[in-house]
């Protein structure tokens, strides 16, 4: 096996190794934190190299594919950063209805590649997202609601473990290591190289519905949408956003609904009977849309640029108790560019053969975004700490959304969260990949100023 390509070794201190920590975190909040090496791997032999070096040397490695992480999970002190953002290569079998996909693939170049064979995949829903974190962490992406999330559709995985040995994890091979890679998120022990995905059926057509409301009717609007989406088929997507709308330039409380549809029927149909739809401010009504137009909107949400901070929790409490205890965090919403989702998956059903375990009706997620490092106190605050006075309503969170530093909160249920831990001391006894990161190792205002929890 050969070994690495001394330019595809950074170590710290050398010219090139600030960029590529930088690069490594889409997000502006960058962590104050400094692997001793990173490695910028362009093949799976280069992981095999990587994670040799990492024996040697005795690195704990972290892992960086698309970067989406919000706080940066795989830069960790010390150790080393593997980087696996050149691991692009998308090969499909339209035949089998497969796809073998890199770590490092966004959702656009996969859907591209899908589409002119009739297949779709639940890519997430911000064009720029890598699969690997987002899929190993559940991943709900676009029609999640009726194909599930992401890591439900993960058939095998392409696994480069700590003793620096490749496998190929199926249900009947390594089967406890495919069960793990359906849902651990950034608790995985290995470095995924390959993801080989069981594809789904292009959509016929994709329409989309949104209502804008005055921010005074949040509490009617959001309690109706918690009753609706039992009248929506599982093919709707159905969320609700408060915060300021910079095209209404004011507050506002807005629903949006995207249905992916295999039949002429108007499956949006359902939200124009909602009883206080004439004060609507603004409304597009079943209106054709595409990939790109999704991804657009999304895109802009929570642009590139910033410094973000997201949390969540999974409840499945009575609205009105849930309105309740979320009044602070939307009366108090620090900016034009923060705000709050309140996604109404539904839940899903768990599967033996996969990890992933914390999910409830509602995801209800403060996403704080801004430009002044002086105000990261302020925004972290906002997010999770609002978010900890609700905390007796979680059944836990997305994996994906959270880096359990900040907030402590369970991602997988009491039994799945035991056993991923005894599967880990058989895959990675000496913890040579990073695992869930500690309150100790955030380097956010929020952790500086105490406030991390653990429990
Ligand atoms: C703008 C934006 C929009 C988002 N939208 C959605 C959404 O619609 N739905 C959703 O579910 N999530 C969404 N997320 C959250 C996103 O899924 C997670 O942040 C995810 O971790 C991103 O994956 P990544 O590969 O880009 O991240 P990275 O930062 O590269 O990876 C995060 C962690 O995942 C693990 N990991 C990644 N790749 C591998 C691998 N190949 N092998 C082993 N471990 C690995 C590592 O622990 C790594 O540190 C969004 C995030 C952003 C920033």
């Amino acid at each position: 096996m050969a070994d690495l390509y001394p330019d595809r070794l950074l170590r710290r201190g050398e010219p090139a190794y600030e960029q590529a920590r930088l690069d490594a975190v889409w997000n502006e909040r960058k962590p104050e934190r400094y692997p001793d090496v990173i490695v910028l791997a362009e093949s799976e032999q280069d992981v095999v190299a990587a994670v040799r070096l990492a024996r040697a040397e005795g690195l704990a490695v972290g892992i960086r594919s698309g970067g989406h992480s919000w706080v940066g999970n795989g830069v960790r002190d010390g150790g080393m950063l593997l980087d696996l953002s050149r691991l692009r290569d998308v090969t499909v079998d339209p035949a089998a209805r497969t796809a073998a996909v890199g770590p490092a693939v966004k959702g656009p170049a996969l859907l591209e590649q899908l589409a002119p064979h009739g297949l779709f995949f639940p890519t997430g829903h911000a064009p720029t997202v890598g699969i690997g974190g987002f899929i190993l962490g559940g991943g709900y992406g676009w029609d999640s609601r009726r194909l599930g999330p992401a890591c439900l559709s993960i058939e095998a995985v392409d696994v480069v473990l700590a003793g620096a040995t490749l496998v190929h994890a199926t249900d009947s091979s390594h089967p406890e290591l495919l069960w793990a890679a359906r849902g651990s998120g950034p608790g995985f022990f290995g470095v995924v190289t390959r993801f080989h995905l069981a594809l789904h059926d292009l959509p016929r057509r994709i329409l989309r519905t949104a209502h804008s409301y005055p921010m005074e009717m949040r509490d009617e609007v959001l309690a109706w949408s918690y009753d609706t989406l039992e009248l929506l088929a599982p093919a709707v997507e159905f969320s609700a956003k408060v915060g300021f709308s910079p095209w209404l330039r004011q507050p506002t409380v807005s629903v949006t609904a995207t249905a992916f549809c295999d039949t002429e029927e108007d499956l949006l149909a359902p939200l124009e009977d909602a009883p206080f739809r004439d004060r609507a401010i603004r409304a597009v009504v079943s209106q054709e849309t595409d990939m790109a137009e999704l991804y657009d909107y999304a895109d802009r949400m929570t642009p590139a640029g910033m410094r973000w901070a997201l949390d969540g929790i999974w409840t499945d409490e009575p609205v009105d108790k849930v309105l309740d205890a979320a009044r602070p965090l939307f009366d108090s919403i620090p900016d034009t560019t923060s705000h709050v989702l309140w996604m109404l998956w539904g839940g899903h059903p768990e599967r033996a053969n996969s990890c992933w375990s914390s999910q409830a009706k509602l995801y209800l997620s403060p996403n704080a975004g801004w430009t002044d490092p002086a105000e990261d106190l302020a925004h972290e605050d906002w997010a999770h700490g609002r978010l900890a006075d609700m905390q007796h309503l979680s059944k836990g969170l997305q994996f994906s959304d959270n880096n359990l530093a900040d907030r402590f909160d369970h991602g997988l249920s009491p039994a799945n969260s035991a056993r991923l831990e005894e599967i880990r001391a058989v895959y990675d006894p000496e913890g040579r990949f990073r695992s869930f990161m500690a309150p100790r190792e955030s380097t956010t205002a929020y952790a500086a100023a105490g406030h991390a929890r653990t429990h």
